[in-house]
């Protein structure tokens, strides 16, 4: 590989080497496409110089030529043509199109969108990231191989740039593309970019790694010479028809050995292999045997990777024996179709057919890609896979960068603000703005892969619920959710703090000391509340009445308590014959206002430290009640109390003697009792008796007021209420 870097000088290269390149494996070479592509890119790039001088275009050209030894399809060449037309010139994908078609157009737009991308930090989660987020980009993998010619050729011809900027590029090529080489299986690519890097990186290493291979050479290749006789004539005793020579390890690989091991140049033994290719897996095998039975093999340094193929599908028998004059020395034993896979990885799993749409040949190269993006994702439908090799595993991806350039990948249609939670927490929670390629962008605003996106904060900003109607991210999701919940908690929690204290003060009791005391979580243990915490959200919700749970303390701690009603408590005079539903322990009255008397629909209000007062449904206080409506609890008549109730009766006369009598004994005579009365002689001259009377019920009621009004001489009987 080292020749091969010095021996590269720009000899003008042209379109008919293209082309005569592309006729060597293509049987359908668009001689006219290659032609326009050349001439356009030459047109686009009129005058531009690359750094080193020479004219731009020569660049393209290279990468082109590049394409062609990795037997990429016409579209794919024409495309490396014109890859930085977009970049570099006034162009746009859409003139591409209309020149070249979308298929070209879509692959220079590729192409260029991953020359965006700038890979800033070492960090090896940093790199994989880097390196999905390009395969993610490349929909088509011709993208990828296109962008690697290019990236190739730049290193070729790095030596012209600034150290700095070397350094820079060289760190990720070795970073990103070098292992995106390893894995789509281009083992060329991959050793050359590894040794670019190193004469880049580290020129006094690369140098005298250059000048030590070169003095041992002569005799390395003699002793492989020896090594390659002696088994060529065994082959030949064993009828074997096979191909055997000689590699050298690239220098990028000895230099790795060397740092991970520790040891001297000298130390380095495998610097040349053996390789030997034939037919079959079986000739391999018996192969393998045969090297064995020549010389011993080195315990441990046998690998297969025909049984066991590496991610990226090489296949091979690798071993190390003891050869001539006991020195180390490696075999490589593979099938041609083996050694094929090795050399040009996963393009040569591909047919290309009309329209340069590529098939995939088999489901290995399904499962090859499978292994390259090695994530553990559901793939869509291999048959849906096998018509393209349209890569679509990252449909549902974006990768998006902080402003220090730390990459995160996020779920297609993730807003700014699924990425500042991705960032952090605080930062989601905080979010007030956000920035997208230094713009300002709505915070609802998907992001697009490559985008750098930066979000303002500030520490009394709230997440907002509108938000959970555009984020993407379950962690976002989860963190609004958690954050709204523990902010409407926060709210009710004040807010039933403030109904309890009031509540306190109206009893005249210290809200403190009632925090404090055991027992005002008793009352509400059946509701499963166990905490004070948990009791002031469930009043400040609503579900809890601060007023009964102050109540429920009362008799316990001896609260200030009316006389009269500690009388009625222990004597059970003021029997109401009302019922509420729950509650067995609570002094109940009918309220004197409206004075309702079974029958009659009924309402209860609990008062401050009356207990319940029971008024009809429809007593005017009520309404003056209803602002406090938490207060009032429906309540129905005990129909077992046979009480009676006294109520106050209007009854309108014709000014006539005996009359009050008759209405007293008619009202006797229904079962009632007069407990008082009371007569007057209005201005007219007609008598109003004002009757107190112990009544049943409404019906009892009802059926006195009829009689009354039925006697003669009277003109009307009403009942009265005070209220
Ligand atoms: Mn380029």
């Amino acid at each position: 590989m080292a020749k091969n870097i010095k021996k590269r000088k720009a000899n003008s290269l042209s379109v008919d080497v293209l082309i005569k390149q592309l006729r060597s494996y293509s049987k359908e070479v668009d001689v006219s496409l290659l032609t326009r592509a050349f001439q356009f890119a030459d047109q686009a790039h009129l005058g531009q110089r690359r750094i080193s001088g020479e004219p731009y275009l020569q660049h393209p050209l290279e990468v082109a030529k590049i394409l062609t030894e990795l037997k990429l399809d016409p579209h794919s060449v024409a495309a490396g043509l014109l890859h930085d037309v977009v970049e570099d010139t006034d162009y746009t994908p859409k003139d591409i199109a209309i020149e070249f078609g979308e298929t070209i157009a879509a692959l220079v737009e590729g192409v260029t969108k991953i020359g965006k991308i700038v890979f800033k930090s070492a960090q090896e989660k940093q790199a994989e990231n880097f390196r999905k987020m390009i395969i993610s980009m490349s929909t088509d993998i011709r993208v990828l191989l296109i962008k690697l010619a290019d990236r190739l050729h730049n290193m070729r011809t790095l030596e012209a740039l600034r150290q700095e900027k070397r350094e820079r590029i060289a760190m990720e090529t070795l970073e990103i593309y070098a292992p995106l080489a390893n894995r789509l299986g281009i083992g060329w690519i991959k050793n050359e970019l590894e040794d670019l890097c190193l004469r880049s990186m580290k020129p006094d290493t690369y140098q005298n790694l250059v000048k030590n291979v070169k003095a041992g050479s002569g005799e390395r290749k003699r002793y492989i010479k020896t090594v390659v006789k002696l088994v060529q004539k065994t082959l030949k005793e064993n009828n074997f028809q096979c191909e055997i020579h000689g590699r050298s390890k690239h220098l990028f690989g000895i230099y790795r050995k060397m740092e991970r091991q520790g040891i001297p140049f000298e130390e380095v033994y495998d610097l040349t292999a053996v390789r030997i290719l034939t037919d079959t897996n079986m000739s391999c095998y018996a192969l393998l045997g045969l090297i064995h039975s020549l010389w011993r093999p080195v315990p441990g340094r046998f690998k297969d990777y025909i049984a066991i193929p590496k991610s990226n599908m090489y296949q091979s028998l690798h071993t190390t024996v003891f050869g001539p004059e006991a020195k180390h020395i490696e075999f490589q034993i593979r099938t041609h179709e083996m050694h094929k896979i090795a050399e040009e990885g996963i393009a040569s799993h591909w047919v290309y057919k009309e329209g340069g749409q590529i098939h995939a040949k088999d489901e290995r190269v399904f499962a090859w890609l499978r292994q390259l993006l090695e994530w553990q994702r559901d793939l869509p439908d291999t048959r849906q896979f096998m018509t393209s090799v349209k890569n679509d595993l990252f449909a549902n991806v974006v990768f998006v960068f902080t402003p220090k350039g730390d990459l995160k990948e996020l779920i297609k249609g993730s807003t700014p603000i699924d990425f500042a939670y991705a960032v952090h927490t605080e930062v989601g929670d905080h979010c007030v703005g956000a920035k997208v390629n230094g713009m300002i962008a709505p915070l609802r605003q998907p992001l697009k892969s490559g985008d750098t996106v930066e979000v303002t904060t500030s520490s009394n900003h709230k997440p907002s619920k509108d938000w959970l109607k555009f984020v993407k991210t379950s962690k976002a999701k989860q963190k609004i959710k958690y954050y709204i919940g523990l902010e409407e908690r926060t709210q009710s929690l004040e807010f039933g703090r403030k109904l309890l204290e009031r509540e306190c003060r109206k009893e005249k009791l210290s809200p403190s000391e009632i925090m404090k005391s055991k027992e005002l979580l008793t009352s509400v243990k059946d509701q499963g509340i166990s905490t004070i915490g948990d009791l002031l959200v469930a009043i400040g919700y609503g579900k809890v009445s601060a007023h009964q749970v102050i109540r429920s303390l009362l008799p316990k701690q001896q609260m200030k308590e009316g006389i009269t009603e500690k009388i009625i408590r222990k004597t059970g005079i003021w029997t109401s014959g009302v019922k509420v539903k729950g509650l067995d322990d609570i002094m109940i009255h009918l309220s004197k206002c409206c004075n309702p008397v079974p029958g009659e629909e009924i309402i209860g209000f609990i008062t401050r430290g009356r207990g319940l007062s029971v008024h009809t449904i429809d007593c005017p206080n009520i309404d003056e009640l209803d602002y406090d409506k938490e207060r009032l609890i429906p309540v129905e008549w005990d129909k077992k109390q046979k009480e009676t109730h006294s109520i106050h009766i209007s009854v309108l006369t014709l000014d006539r003697p005996g009359l009050l009598a008759a209405v007293t004994s008619a009202i006797s005579n229904v079962g009632a009792n007069i407990s008082h009365a009371d007569i007057k002689t209005t201005e007219d001259q007609k008598g109003n008796f004002l009757l107190v009377v112990d009544i049943k019920n409404i019906k009892h009621l009802e059926k006195i007021l009829k009689k009354v009004e039925s006697l003669d001489g009277v003109l009307q009987a009403r009942r009265i209420r005070k209220g």
